[in-house]
């Protein structure tokens, strides 16, 4: 056997964090880059869409009627509400690529990071980013300047308990800095991936190995 015909299972690489805290950042940037091979989960919501997004891009944007139909025929992974607006996984995707041997990334927050958890309790790999601070973590959210002051302190109230989650997680990274923060995360996609129980293939190959003359 080849080296190349080590394969692996897919895994679903999942951030959460306080809004603010740059795991929208951090995650759009490894889902950019071609390099790592991750597909972006899109999720719904019925949140209203910020000036800067696009639909269909960063979130499919939907009302509360149509995210409840999908909630009701088992369309959804996992949903949660999140600072009073409904926020899902589509199912189908995630099995679609999990099923294809690649691995996906899904920006969520712990209320749904539990709900995967229980569901594919293998391949399941999650990450907490924190802020350096929370004074840090308001100048961030009044910088992006998309949300009016009564969200942002809606979101800052909720952060707290957000960041009382960290424990859940199998990793955490400080985002002190953005391309620091990218290394980190860079670093556990590839320890993730060289995890010999999600990978195939192996036991042949050694047997091969051990088979070749001295
Ligand atoms: P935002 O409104 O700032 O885009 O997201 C608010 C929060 O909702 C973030 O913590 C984000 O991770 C979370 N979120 C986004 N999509 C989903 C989803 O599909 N499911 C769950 N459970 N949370 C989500």
């Amino acid at each position: 056997m080849q080296a190349t015909e080590i394969g692996r299972r897919g895994f679903i690489l999942i951030l959460s964090s306080p809004s603010g805290a740059g795991k929208t950042t951090l995650t759009r940037a490894v889902a950019g880059d071609p390099r790592w091979g991750l597909d972006l989960s899109i999720s719904v919501t019925t949140r209203q869409r910020r000036p800067s997004e696009i639909d269909g891009k960063h979130y499919n944007f939907i009302d509360r009627e149509a995210f409840d139909a999908l909630r009701a025929a088992d369309n959804l992974l996992e949903w949660a509400e999140v600072h009073g607006n409904f926020y899902g996984t589509p199912r189908r995707p995630v099995e679609k690529v999990l099923g294809a041997g690649r691995d996906m990334i899904f920006d969520i927050d712990y209320q749904g990071t539990r709900q995967v958890r229980a569901k594919l309790t293998q391949d399941v790999v999650t990450v907490f980013i924190l802020p350096p601070s929370l004074a840090e973590l308001r100048q961030r959210l009044e910088r992006r300047a998309e949300d009016s002051s009564e969200t942002i302190e809606k979101r800052l109230a909720n952060a707290r308990v957000e960041i009382q989650r960290w424990s859940e997680y199998d990793y955490v990274i400080v985002n002190d800095d953005l391309d620091d923060a990218f290394r980190s995360l860079e670093g556990i996609l590839v320890a993730e991936r060289l995890k010999r129980e999600r990978r195939t293939g192996l036991t042949s190959f050694v047997e091969g190995l051990l088979a070749e003359p001295n």
